[in-house]
């Protein structure tokens, strides 16, 4: 094979941490780590010996020099002759050892690499190696497939102990680790890193594992009503989103399914995804799991539709359930070569779930946001208001399905909001509303909050009003908001947990204007589908408000040149007056933005508004004729 490229040893080691996390046979999402050993002057202008190891936290497909604390190696190897040591001891010496005392944390199994005479080490949570590493004879599986110079350590949790029986096992060929990993060495790049792909494949070779990747179920999938019910029971706590894996339907419809999800194919996968998957035959079982384990599942297979993961932010789940899908398809190929598998006892679990190294590192997350894990709907994103209360949102936390009949400015908005979905088209046909809905379902598995904002400006008088201009006013900005509120009736009903339905009405629902008839109309239309909505979700926690804003220029569609002109002759100004003209009206003389809007939609979306329903929030700047009542 080439060379690993390289100016320095340094940057040869970012180079092949870089070729091995690039690769999910080999690792996934921060898994493994990688090390070299080599000469630093000191502050004294010594030359020392320090070992470079991936810092803990960082991921090997994307690492760069700075992910690579030093240590000086000479303090570091006297620890050899010490029996034993505690993980709060350990990391506390090591914290001594530092280059850059500022560095990043080392990882846990730094004295695992130290120990090892050999320059470079590599240490990966291969499948095909895990596989092996489970059977119900590790170390006959690993001498039949990688041969007898390769040496096997019976499980234990990493930390000094693992790092110390690994070192005395340096004249092997490589070790593998039982339920956990493969470690290799040797004095170049290549060597290590050759030795690996040499071992895995022969590994994967024996146990005929195949390619592991997560598959989209399709979207004309039958299965809806059963994930929107699964959300809702997994969201009693905390809002959960949802990611579905179909590819592992097989794996779901196995007769022995609960085997599989009694295990994992590593115990790093229990930190990332939690100890056991929950096998979903009835909803039932999720209270039955809560019961036993304190929490509700993160993981679960579902015969039917596959492996399905919740998280409280979308990026989370799709982590958790690629994890999951090696996790799942390892234990399954060791099942299926070995006739059964050996894995960790209960205790043995809880041990490694209880550890406090790792507890420490999800104490220090960041609080999360408000609307964290919800998922809202909101039309007419594509401008406006729409696109302000979007943004908005998706910055307390939620996750946003935009809809809009303008394509383009709609993609606008979405690429501004991270994992948003888009969906182009006219939200007065009923298939299309259809299709809004089963989008949501099938990207984050339901809805909490839907924004009634899509809406057309409609003027002229009644005696000279075309018929036509009056329907499609009527249809646009009522009866569509109609369509919408019926459709997600049920998937808020399936779900058990309320939900909040926003109608963006207008300060003209109580304070009409001549010549602004049609559009008026259903604005007041709105306010009244609002209180009905209210009237008959109660009872299933269903809260419905409006808000009612008054001209909002910036970014506005609705605001045409022509509107503009025929609303300043009817006032008796001049078109380029009109944003002054309305400030000017109100009780507070100022001008409201789109984010004023927004922040009363957050409100409503958000629990803060929990004892609120049937409310009409005014965001007009205070006009006394647009008063609710
Ligand atoms: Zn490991």
């Amino acid at each position: 094979m080439a060379a690993i490229p390289g100016d320095t040893e340094l940057d040869r080691l970012v180079s092949r941490s870089r070729l091995i996390g690039s690769d999910r046979s080999l690792v996934l999402h921060g898994g493994g780590n990688t090390s070299t050993k080599l000469v630093e002057a000191d502050h004294l202008g010594r030359e020392r010996r320090v070992l470079r190891i991936k810092g803990s936290g960082s991921d090997l497909a994307t690492a760069e020099r700075r992910h690579f604390p030093g240590l000086w190696l000479d303090d570091l190897l006297p620890l050899r002759e010490r029996a034993e040591m505690t993980d709060e001891e350990m990391v506390a010496y090591l914290g001594h050892c530092m280059v850059e005392p500022d560095g990043p944390r080392p990882s846990i199994e730094t004295l695992l690499h130290a120990f090892l005479p050999a320059t470079n080490v590599d240490h990966v949570h291969a499948d095909a190696i895990c596989a092996l590493a489970n059977a119900p004879d590790p170390h006959r599986a690993v001498r039949e497939a990688l041969g007898d110079d390769v040496a096997v350590v019976d499980y234990i949790r990493p930390g000094f102990g693992l790092s110390k029986r690994v070192a005395d096992l340096a004249s092997a060929r490589a070790v593998v680790l039982a339920h956990h990993g493969l470690v290799t060495w040797g004095a170049s790049n290549e060597e290590s890193y050759e030795l690996t792909l040499e071992l895995v494949a022969r590994a994967t070779q024996y146990v005929e594992l195949s390619e592991i990747g997560v598959a989209s179920p399709a979207t004309d999938s039958t299965d809806t009503d059963e994930l929107v019910r699964l959300r809702g029971r997994l969201s009693r706590g905390n809002r959960q989103v949802l990611a579905v894996d179909a590819g592992q339907r097989t794996i779901a419809g196995r007769d022995d399914v609960e085997l599989i999800a009694a295990a994992r194919s590593t115990p790093d996968h229990i930190l990332r995804i939690g100890g056991r998957t929950c096998v979903l035959r009835d909803l039932d079982a999720v209270d039955r799991f809560e019961q036993t384990y304190g929490a509700v599942p993160r993981v679960l297979l579902a015969p039917g539709i596959g492996c399905v993961v919740a998280a409280a932010d979308v990026r989370t789940a799709r982590v958790r359930l690629e994890l999951a899908a090696h996790s799942h398809r390892t234990t399954a190929a060791t099942i299926d070569r070995f006739g059964g598998s050996s894995w960790l006892s209960d205790p043995e679990i809880d041990d490694f779930e209880q550890w406090p190294l790792e507890l420490a590192k999800l104490a220090s997350a960041p609080p999360a946001p408000e609307l964290a894990g919800s998922i809202a709907l909101v039309t007419g994103a594509a401008s406006g208001i729409g696109r302000d209360v979007a943004g908005d949102l998706a910055g307390r936390g939620a996750h946003l399905v935009l809809a809009d009949i303008d394509g383009e400015g709609l993609l606008e908005t979405a690429s501004g909001i991270a994992d948003a979905v888009a969906l182009v088209g006219d939200l007065t046909d009923p298939r299309f509303v259809d299709r809004v809905i089963a989008g949501a379902v099938a990207a984050f598995g339901g809805l909490d909050t839907v924004v009634f904002n899509a809406g057309i400006a409609a003027t002229g008088a009644l005696a000279a009003l075309g018929d036509h201009d009056w329907q499609r006013s009527i249809e646009v900005n009522l009866t569509s908001h109609f369509l919408l509120t019926k459709r997600v009736w049920p998937v808020l009903q399936r779900q058990g947990i309320g939900g909040s339905l926003v109608y963006i009405s207008s300060k003209n629902a109580f304070a009409p204007g001549a010549g602004f008839g049609p559009y008026s109309v259903a604005k007041a239309g709105l306010v009244q589908l609002m209180r009905i909505a209210a009237l008959e979700g109660g009872a299933d926690g269903i809260r419905a408000n409006a808000v009612n804003p008054d001209a909002i220029f910036a970014g506005s569609k609705l605001w045409s040149d022509e509107l503009r002109a025929q609303r300043a002759a009817a006032h008796g100004i001049e078109p380029d007056e009109i944003e002054r003209f309305y400030a000017s009206r109100s009780l507070l003389g100022r001008a409201v933005s789109g984010n004023d809007v927004a922040e009363a939609v957050a409100f409503l979306a958000s629990e803060r508004s929990q004892a609120t329903t049937g409310c009409v929030l005014t965001v007009d700047g205070g006009v006394p004729a647009a008063f609710p009542r």
